[in-house]
């Protein structure tokens, strides 16, 4: 018997008639006689209503007592559609993360999952049941709970997949597959019948928050068949592959990300170590560094700009400030008001002029680029975030028509 995890995520169980909905996809794939394994997030705004919860009382919560709380929404919405099952006649047993046996490391807040021991999950399928697991938590080799970053229940769902040899692994949404845009900006976007895990991956991480990006790193390394689609049309959705058709298409989409911030350390003595001493220092802090840019020395100064999560900025300036003057510097100056736009294609790599063509499209919006990186299949631009939006529809439309 072949073995589905279909996951949905908060909007697709947002109310009653919602939870209702999502019961009728998941009996309906059992009773077509497969083994079902349902991966739920939180209700609705659940995550983000707790979140504001816990400002109430403390603004700077332990991460510990953060994650016991963040995990609470995905217990209500597993007991709900297990009891929505019920309702249908099917048989269900819901499980917490650990129960599911989700061992995690101890970064909390954003845990990586180590193993998951499948004994109980085994033995729930065998009794025939439709097993149905919080999304996005585990636990630790403390027994506490962790959770696995925000989006994280797309990684609950491949890690399954992964871990039962699933035929597939189906990711339910509040849009019918992976689309050129985030269609809730860009109104011309198409929906992309296929993509790669690659460009996928990229996309994610860029900020296309449609699948969370650690969901699709883990798919490509143990081959999960992924598809993305919709909970409330029952149409076929986006499969993310090893191998998806390039046809004619010079980039698969275009993304952007507001959740960054850009730091300059100007005026820094133009030496050999100062590079190394910077960017040591961060990593010893677990502080992701993106872009950078370093400025042509001159009067033996020279400035570094780089970029950062922007919840990470105010931890990265205070580390920097400790090394003003080992460094010479004259400012740290911090802007959180920026964003980047990234477009992503295989295509890319093949086909020079992208780059140009990009440009020339930001250049025609009136959009000043302040920092530029690039890789194999991604150009991303860092720009005002007061242009956030128009550049992603401009850089869009120069390639999507
Ligand atoms: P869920 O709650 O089901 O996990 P998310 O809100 O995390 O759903 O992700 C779905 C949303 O991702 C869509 O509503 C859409 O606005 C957004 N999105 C961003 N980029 C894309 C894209 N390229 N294709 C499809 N959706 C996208
Ligand atoms: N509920 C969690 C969040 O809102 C996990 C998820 O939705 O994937 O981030
Ligand atoms: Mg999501």
């Amino acid at each position: 018997m072949s073995l589905i995890v279909q996951k949905f995520g908060g909007s697709s169980v947002r109310d009653a008639g919602r939870v209702m909905n999502v019961a009728g996809i998941i009996t309906d794939t059992w009773k077509a006689g497969n083994r079902v394994v349902a991966v739920v997030s939180a209700q609705g705004d659940t995550t983000d209503d707790l979140i504001e919860k816990a400002r109430e009382i403390n603004p700077n919560p332990s991460r510990r007592e953060n994650d016991m709380l963040l995990s609470a929404g995905e217990q209500i919405s597993v007991a709900l559609l297990a009891m929505a099952v019920e309702k249908l006649g099917c048989p269900a047993v819901s499980l917490l993360g650990w129960q599911a046996g989700f061992k995690t490391n101890s970064t909390y807040g954003n845990a990586r999952i180590k193993t998951i021991e499948t004994d109980r999950l085994q033995a729930e399928l065998e009794k025939n049941n439709i097993v149905i697991v919080a999304g996005f938590q585990g636990v630790n080799k403390f027994d506490d709970v962790t959770t696995l970053g925000r989006g994280g229940s797309d990684t609950s769902a491949v890690a399954l997949a992964a871990a039962l040899s699933a035929k597939s692994c189906q990711i339910f949404t509040d849009v019918d597959g992976v689309y050129t845009g985030d269609p809730r900006i860009v109104k011309n976007a198409v929906k992309l019948p296929e993509i790669s895990y690659d460009e996928m991956l990229e996309l994610a991480t860029l900020g296309a928050q449609v699948l969370h990006n650690r969901s699709v790193e883990m798919a490509k390394k143990y081959n999960v068949n992924l598809e993305v689609l919709s909970s409330l049309q029952r149409i076929p959705g986006t499969k993310v592959k090893e191998n998806a058709g390039v046809e004619k298409m010079l980039i698969r989409g275009a993304t952007r990300d507001n959740d960054v911030a850009r730091i300059s350390i100007v005026g820094v003595r133009d030496i050999p170590g100062v590079a190394f001493r910077i960017f040591s220092r961060l990593a010893a802090k677990k502080i992701n560094v993106d872009i950078i840019l370093q400025s042509v020395g001159r009067d033996g100064t020279k400035d570094i700009s780089f970029t950062v999560a922007r919840d990470h900025a105010a931890e990265a300036v205070a580390e920097l400030n400790t090394l003003k003057e080992q460094l010479g510097a004259t400012e740290i100056i911090c802007d959180e008001n920026v964003s980047k736009v990234s477009i992503v294609g295989a295509g890319m790599e093949t086909h020079p002029g992208v780059a140009s063509k990009m440009f020339e499209a930001l250049f025609d919006a009136g959009i000043n680029i302040q920092m530029i990186s690039t890789s194999e299949i991604k150009i991303s631009v860092l720009i005002d975030i007061k242009d956030s939006e128009s550049a992603l529809k401009a850089v869009h439309d120069a390639f999507i028509d």
